[in-house]
């Protein structure tokens, strides 16, 4: 059975990745450069895997020679897109990779894969979000909601908008392709909210950390030790269980058509810190010492409440036994303690 996985030397992906070759599929994978293909060759040697170089995911039809040269393909799973904020336009460096990128691998499929059954997209919290429901402590999010930001915000709006609009109109150009072209292929899509987690990826240095990992990175180099920063949004998930949910998607029959909100829950930053300074006594010199650090407003849980969540559909249709943010607070840091500063 073969999967093709765009964006492979991705944090979330090499997860994928690790998976998929585990349970014995045969996979291509897409990055940009060759130097990263030569890093995931180099990890996997031996396996039944493919790297594949796709430039510029912006460009419509940019998996077009990928999809066409590789027969029998049977699943995709689309989780290459921008998350960082070092763009300078909005349009085409964050944009433009999200929604092109994604209807560029339907119609790729469309046109020169007819085997394949089913393309996993991985989404996000901000397609599920309302910028304005996040400080309304009785909304609970679920699968049912969809960002009700537009284009033009996107456009507009703080990077944190235009990231958020990159995530919904890249998931809804997924579904609108499925809508408009009734394809012989279903779609399902993956909403995580946070993902912290072990580094499976090459990563030379820790100053190349993925986005939502960097705080773990702070924390053990001291950046949180005067005061424990604003925790931001107050969902997480583990990036393995996410990689989970990307594959079960994939096989479960039942997946199809749907999209699934996979959040272990709530969390914060001055929980993770407790969780960290418990666990690695060693760090206690970088570490906030309960005594004397600030907590920044939004670095504890809100007082008065923070929204709800939903994640019964992902628990139950796609089996999900959330690892807990203890485990992932201890896995990622051992995992960071081996890369170089
Ligand atoms: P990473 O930054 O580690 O991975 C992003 C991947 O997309 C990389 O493979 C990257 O390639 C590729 N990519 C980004 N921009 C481009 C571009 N312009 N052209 C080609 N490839 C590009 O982050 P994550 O693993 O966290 O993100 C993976 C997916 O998960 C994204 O769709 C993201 O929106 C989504 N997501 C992530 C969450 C999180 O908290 N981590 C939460 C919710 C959703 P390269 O390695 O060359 O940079």
């Amino acid at each position: 059975t073969k999967v093709l996985l765009t964006g492979g030397s991705g944090f979330i992906a090499a997860h994928v990745l690790e998976l998929l070759l585990k349970r014995g599929y045969e996979v291509v994978t897409t990055v940009r450069s060759e130097t990263k293909a030569s890093q995931i060759r180099a990890k996997y040697p031996g396996a039944k895997l493919t790297v594949a170089i796709v430039p510029n995911i912006a460009v419509l039809g940019a998996f077009d020679d990928v999809v066409a040269s590789t027969p029998g393909l049977d699943y995709v799973q689309h989780t290459a897109s921008p998350f960082h904020f070092k763009w300078t336009d909005a349009k085409t460096e964050l944009l433009d990779p999200a929604v092109n990128g994604t209807n560029s691998v339907l119609s790729a499929v469309q046109k020169h894969a007819p085997g394949v059954k089913r393309v996993v997209v991985t989404s996000s919290f901000a397609s599920l979000i309302s910028e304005a429901s996040l400080a309304d402590p009785a909304k609970v999010f679920s699968e049912a909601d969809w960002n009700p930001s537009t284009y033009e915000d996107g456009l507009t709006g703080s990077p944190a908008t235009a990231y958020r609009v990159s995530k919904k109109e890249a998931e809804k150009a997924a579904w609108d392709f499925v809508a408009r072209e009734k394809p012989n292929f279903d779609v399902a899509t993956i909403c995580p909210p946070l993902v912290f987690g072990p580094v499976a990826h090459h990563l030379d240095s820790l100053a190349g950390i993925n986005t939502s990992n960097a705080r773990y990175v702070d924390l053990i180099q001291g950046k949180w030790a005067a005061e424990i920063p604003p925790s931001g949004v107050y969902l997480w998930v583990d990036v393995r269980d996410v990689a989970l949910a990307h594959v079960e998607a994939m096989e479960r029959p039942e997946a199809g058509g749907k999209r699934f909100f996979t959040t272990a829950g709530r969390y914060s930053n001055k929980q993770i810190a407790q969780i960290v300074r418990d666990s690695f006594p060693d760090l206690a010199g970088k570490l906030p010492d309960p005594a004397t650090v600030k907590v920044a407003p939004g670095g504890d849980l809100p007082a008065e409440g923070v929204y709800g969540y939903d994640n019964s559909r992902a628990t139950k249709v796609l089996g999900i036994d959330w690892i807990s943010l203890e485990k992932t607070s201890v896995d990622t840091i051992k995992s960071l303690q081996g890369i170089p500063a």
